[in-house]
């Protein structure tokens, strides 16, 4: 037998990256704690004040379930709970994660139409209402709120009231956006909202928290079972709150210690505040904008578009960006992102999400780009 070349430990690394996030030691320490039971009265108590918490986040008076995977999990247990195969989506697609509801949609059997804007601008209401306009058959409206592949936000509000006005389900990506956006589940009109614990909740990754409206649950029950199955089938996990709540409330084995991290953070996440942890994002978008801007740069989406999670720059002529998050990494120890799709070499993304939602962390950054232009756009 051939030993295995181990890697046994990974470099740490500041991550100015889109996702995963830097945490906070006190979420880290949870996940060193010893492994918690899933059932039984006490843990029973510890997950509902945590889906408690991820409401209060979510800000709805709907159900929320704590799903065992990444967002992308939680996003298609939404799509094939509430939509039956053969059903017609409108999908909005203005960006790398648009574009991949749609093709989770298309796998689930749906037939999806799609709302397109140019990558790097947000979905026009008008076209949306055009659509639906003319569409009776249209039995869902999906949409990403942030676009984390360039940067630009959907005008959710304004897409909420449309699908309120045709009575069409709204289901939303915000595994980007949640925690670090304005974002108000009930007051929009949001059905079926799904985010991810590794990004602006500032947790490890592995829990998709899932939230679901009263409107959501009367639309499922209506159409009764079709192919959801049953680890992506949301009524399979409102039957085990209702019939084995007080010792199981979830179908599978929780993972109690990201549980505990998540808990940590919403506890951090309230304690700042929410109004306040978005102004704190606001604030180092800009203070790292302002400084792009002064090197040269300019930015892939600007105005009010532009999200404070993620920021997207062009880069200069000339520049190699493969070259640019290299040097970055190995000589600052600074993770950044290139682009996605087409963009791929031509913008570079810098998250402002976790700990490099701070003015130090930008000013490193800026720091080192200064560097990088000094030594190979002199
Ligand atoms: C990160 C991201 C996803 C994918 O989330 P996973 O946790 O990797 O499944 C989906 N949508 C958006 C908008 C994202 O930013």
């Amino acid at each position: 037998v051939k030993p295995l070349k181990a890697v046994k430990t990974l470099p740490h690394h500041k991550l100015m990256i889109p996702g995963p996030v830097e945490v906070d030691d006190s979420v880290l320490a949870e996940m060193g704690a010893p492994v918690a039971v899933h059932y039984g009265p006490e843990w029973t108590a510890f997950y509902k004040d945590t889906v408690e918490l991820m409401r209060q986040v979510f800000r709805t008076e709907g159900d929320v379930f704590l799903l065992v995977s990444s967002g992308t999990g939680g996003i298609e247990a939404g799509i094939s709970s509430l939509l039956a195969p053969g059903e017609r989506a409108l999908v909005a697609d203005n960006g790398f994660f648009g574009e991949r509801l749609a093709i989770i949609a298309r796998l689930r059997g749906l037939e999806v139409v799609t709302v397109t804007a140019p990558w790097g601008e947000p979905i026009a209401p008008e076209a949306v209402r055009t659509i639906l306009e003319k569409d009776a058959g249209i039995a869902g409206l999906i949409v990403v709120h942030h676009e984390t592949s360039t940067g630009v936000l959907n005008p959710l509000p304004a897409l909420g009231s449309l699908a309120r006005q045709f009575n069409v389900p709204f289901i939303v990506d915000a595994v980007s956006s949640l925690g670090g956006e304005e974002l108000a589940m009930d007051d929009w009109g949001i059905d079926l909202c799904v985010t991810a614990s590794q990004k602006c909740l500032e947790a490890p990754p592995g829990l998709a928290p899932v939230a679901v409206s009263r409107r959501a649950w009367e639309v499922m029950d209506r159409k009764g079972d079709f192919r959801a199955g049953f680890y992506l089938n949301l009524r399979v996990w409102r039957q085990y709150v209702e019939e084995w709540g007080n010792w199981h409330p979830f179908p599978v084995t929780m993972a109690t210690s990201n549980v505990r991290a998540l808990r940590a953070a919403l506890d951090r996440l309230l304690a700042e505040g929410l109004a306040q942890r978005i102004e704190r994002y606001r604030d180092t978008a800009q203070f790292l904008r302002a400084g792009l801007r002064e090197l040269g740069f300019s930015l892939f989406v600007d105005g009010q578009a532009a999200s404070s999670t993620i920021t997207a720059v062009r880069r200069l002529p000339g520049m190699d960006v493969a070259d640019l998050v290299t040097f970055l990494r190995e000589k600052r120890g600074i993770r950044i992102a290139g682009g996605l799709g087409a963009l791929k070499s031509e913008i570079f993304r810098v998250g402002h999400m976790g700990r490099a939602a701070s003015r130090d962390y930008a000013a490193l950054l800026l720091e080192g780009l200064a560097a990088y232009l000094r030594e190979k756009h002199p």
